[in-house]
């Protein structure tokens, strides 16, 4: 009996060389499996219920596999494999859910409409093209500068996008100058407008002189175009034959002059809150007022003004002339009972009156005096064209014209006032309605956009 193993095994074991366990069969418990929290590895065990001291445990790396691969919106699934060598203990799986990606996004485009109300941006996922984010907006625009006769302006379209996303989009455009004047523009010191074209300066450049006398195709208003810029001729008839241009050329009578359009410039009489009273800071053109009647409604000047004028210094634009009612009363004469006044005149272009030239808030002197508020330098053109022009050795007379107001003199249906080359508002000699040496400055209502 004492050679019988069991009997060994079990003295031995009575005697704590297996820990105190006494030898019996063991009746395992329910095998646990317990995952890693990374599920790295598997850990199977079993507890003897007999004593729980007698443990068996296996711990494995698992294996991983990708049942379903997760989409950018979803999800997917995934498969842990824990294989346990000992034959005690089964083979485990445990699925997890592989989140969904996200969209993957690239870099955005932004696209502006033609004409640039509008921006448009877009992104792509690049997992599939078929995921788009897409935001179309309005865009605000502001001119930063704006152009001028002389210069190009800017402008800025910016589009503002709800999706964070897409970043401010900004774009800068060019407002090209606007050489023929076609717009109104006012000076930085508000004491000018140019709108309009003109023949004003002389050409004195023979070889391009040359060049438009080979132009054969005028304009409507009989003007030329020649490398982008217009010019008229005309045959000078000067009222002295010893007036010159302000180049110096001598003006001599019947030849064939060029002279180059250029923006008219305006004074401002008056601004109220963007719509101007202009009148020409120069003597544009030289016109009898009538042949035989100061009434202003019917006189050929008024027509002059009206039609040829009108059409040719805005032939180009004049969408910003306010038609004027223009207040013929005696009231804007020298008598309120003037017997020569008219009815009101509804005019785009028209000429300020006796009352006007005297008018201190236009910046006028108050009286008919003298005055050099009112003196007013002829053009070449003009003075080419037969308009009187002071010959003085000070600058500031020198080449001044004697010019209409629009106002008859409440003493002869033959005169008007006018104003001198000193600035004097006078209404005798010289200021008879078929005076062809006068000048004529035009003024306008304007509104700017
Ligand atoms: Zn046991
Ligand atoms: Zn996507």
């Amino acid at each position: 009996m004492n050679k019988n193993p069991f009997l060994i095994m079990s003295a031995l074991m009575a005697i704590g060389l297996l820990s105190g366990c006494v030898q019996h069969t063991h009746n395992w418990g329910e095998t646990t499996y317990t995952w890693a929290n990374d599920n790295s590895t598997c850990t199977a065990e079993r507890v003897c219920k007999g004593d729980n001291n007698h443990k068996e445990t296996e711990t494995v790396s698992t294996t991983f596999q990708e049942i379903t691969a997760p989409t950018c919106e979803g999800d997917g699934k995934g498969r842990y494999s824990a294989d346990f060598s000992s034959e005690a203990f089964a083979d485990q799986t445990k699925d997890v859910v592989l989140s969904h990606l996200g969209h993957s996004y690239g870099a955005p485009t932004y696209t502006w409409s033609d004409d640039n109300k509008t921006c448009t941006a877009k992104r792509v996922c690049t997992r599939d093209e078929n995921h788009v984010e897409e935001e179309t907006v309005n865009s605000a625009y502001q001119v930063i500068t704006p152009a001028t006769v002389e210069a190009d302006g800017l402008a800025t379209y910016t589009a503002t996008f709800s999706n964070d996303a897409f970043v401010l989009q900004t774009k800068n455009i060019t407002l090209p100058k606007d050489v023929y004047a076609t717009k109104p523009h006012l000076s930085a010191d508000g004491e000018t407008v140019q709108y309009g074209l003109y023949p004003q300066t002389n050409v004195n450049d023979s070889s391009l002189v040359s060049e438009l006398n080979e132009l054969t195709d005028p304009e409507a208003n009989g003007w030329y175009l020649y490398n982008d810029e217009y010019y008229a001729k005309t045959v000078a008839k000067p009222h002295e034959n010893n007036y010159k241009f302000d180049n110096g050329t001598l003006i001599t009578k019947d030849e064939t002059y060029w002279f180059k359009c250029e923006p008219i410039v305006w004074k401002v009489l008056s601004n109220n809150e963007g719509e101007c009273y202009l009148v020409s800071l120069t003597l544009l053109d030289v016109h009898k007022y009538d042949d035989d009647k100061n009434s202003y409604d019917e006189s050929s000047i008024h027509s002059w003004l009206s039609n040829d004028f009108f059409s040719a210094a805005f032939a180009l634009g004049n969408d910003n002339i306010l038609e004027t009612t223009v207040d013929n009363s005696g009231s804007t004469t020298d008598s309120d009972d003037n017997p020569y006044s008219c009815n009101e005149t509804h005019d785009n272009v028209f000429m300020p009156s006796y009352k006007d030239y005297m008018n201190e808030s236009y910046g006028f002197a108050h009286t008919t005096a003298d005055s050099d508020s009112r003196c007013c330098k002829t053009t070449d053109w003009t003075r080419a064209r037969g308009a009187y022009a002071e010959q003085n050795t000070n600058p500031f007379y020198n080449n001044n014209g004697y010019y209409w107001t629009r106002s008859p003199y409440s003493g002869d249906s033959g005169f008007t006032w006018c104003v001198t080359h000193f600035g004097n508002i006078y209404s005798e000699e010289g200021s008879e309605v078929d005076s062809k040496e006068n000048s004529v400055r035009p003024a306008i209502n304007i509104f700017f956009d």
